[in-house]
């Protein structure tokens, strides 16, 4: 429906909402064909909300917040200290929806995934890692992805779209929500990684705004270290990202030289390796508070020997020296979790522990991430979902399954 003359146009993510109640005048407009989802607005945005369409003060955004975030509570009449006026305009015009959880499903390690229907035909993975002290929650920013990582499960489906904000951080809430985690008191969920289906900066604007109220003391309260962004190396939006946001930065680098990492990560095509440090550099300058770690799945015979270890401790000292602070570059050595299909198998744990010894005597900080949740297909890489792409991928994907006899993937 077009916004009438005079109507504010609420931006969210993925469309325009036409404005509901008149500000002026305080009279209702005619109802819009859907009704405003609050978690597609960060603080800013329901702040506005409150004041210029709903002629409310601004606090009454942060009162409603803490509803939303810190009790899980989605139900306007339940919202005590909200005014029965006010609860009236919300529930005639506004509504709190978080994704439809379709699966559930814990692992015997702790680990713990939802299955997250985002619309009728697809749906996305979260996952929840609990570790000695801290749980971190991998989301999903889009649904499927574009850029073909040749070791990613997720690339064999294709991409279908972004997400919305309100499915972003609607992952957080249902986390949050089944953990019985309580913001500010007794935290479950202590970091947020944006590692899972998707590349976030190809969505830029919602993930912002979700990483935004991951952050927000009336939101999720998580402080900026501990929401952590990770790109396959979009370099413009690294520069962009650093403008805008405070959040750490993780790399997914895989390989030394420009040659193999091309052949893993087709982007390095258009960003090669020293322009993507080159921003890294720029965005650990800006921030220098804030971590940035490379990411390195190990794949065994592709990028696992000592000559891959020696080419990555020098670009790693390298960028050490242009930041001009030791340990600024931290690398992650995640075994490849392999998955129906892929010609990749994971590296041998004894070449993984040299290739790490290697970065070590470099004095390169350097992790290797244990292999979580692989009983339920949580692990890192393995995220899936449900996409119906629209970039065919995923057929020629399992045309490809068939040539080679196997046909139970995808
Ligand atoms: S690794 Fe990340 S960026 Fe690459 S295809 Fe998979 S989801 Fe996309």
């Amino acid at each position: 429906m077009p916004a009438l003359s005079g109507d504010i146009v609420i931006e969210t993510s993925d469309k325009s909402i036409p404005l509901l109640v008149n500000p002026a005048s305080g009279t209702l407009a005619p109802a819009a064909p859907a009704r405003l989802n609050l978690f597609d607005l960060d603080r800013e945005g329901l702040e506005r909300f409150f004041a210029e369409t709903l002629g409310e003060k601004r606090f009454r955004a942060h009162q409603l917040m803490k509803w939303m975030y810190h009790q899980h509570v989605t139900d306007f009449s339940l919202m005590t200290d909200v005014g029965k006026a006010l609860r009236t305009k919300l529930e005639d015009n506004c509504e709190i929806r978080p994704p439809n959880v379709v699966l559930d499903k814990g692992s015997t390690d702790g680990t713990h995934k939802w299955l997250l229907g985002m619309d009728t035909s697809n749906s996305i993975e979260a996952v929840f890692i609990p570790d000695k002290g801290r749980g971190t929650l991998c989301v999903s920013s889009q649904v499927g992805c574009g850029l073909n990582c040749q070791f990613c499960s997720t690339a064999t489906q294709g991409f279908n779209r972004n997400l919305s904000t309100a499915e972003i951080i609607g992952q957080v809430w249902t986390a949050s929500r089944h953990l019985g985690n309580q913001t500010h008191k007794h935290r479950k969920l202590t970091n947020v990684v944006m590692m899972g289906m998707g590349e976030p900066l190809l969505n830029f604007d919602n993930v912002v705004r979700a990483m935004s109220l991951m952050r927000d003391d009336n939101g999720f309260g998580l402080a900026n270290k501990r929401v952590t962004l990770s790109t396959a190396g979009l370099v413009p939006m690294i520069d962009k990202l650093s403008e805008v946001s405070d959040v750490s930065l993780a790399v997914s680098l895989h390989a030394p030289d420009d040659d193999l990492r091309t052949e893993l990560v087709p982007l390095n095509k258009k960003y090669p390796i020293a322009e993507l440090l080159d921003a890294c550099v720029r965005y650990a300058l800006r921030k220098p508070r804030i971590s940035i770690t490379f990411e390195y799945t190990m794949m065994k015979g592709v990028n696992d020997k000592p000559e891959h270890a020696r080419a990555l401790a020098r670009l790693m000292r390298k960028f050490d020296a242009q930041v001009q602070r030791e340990d600024a570059a931290k690398v992650n050595l995640i075994p490849f979790n392999p998955f129906t299909g892929t010609r990749f198998e994971r590296s041998e744990e004894s070449d993984i522990r040299a290739f790490q010894k290697i970065l070590l005597d470099q004095k390169v900080l350097t992790m290797v991430r244990r292999t979580r949740g692989d009983d339920i297909d949580a692990a890192c890489g393995q995220l899936k979902g449900q996409v119906m792409d629209r970039t065919r991928r995923q057929s020629d994907f399992k045309r490809k399954l068939e040539q080679q006899g196997i046909n139970d993937a995808a």
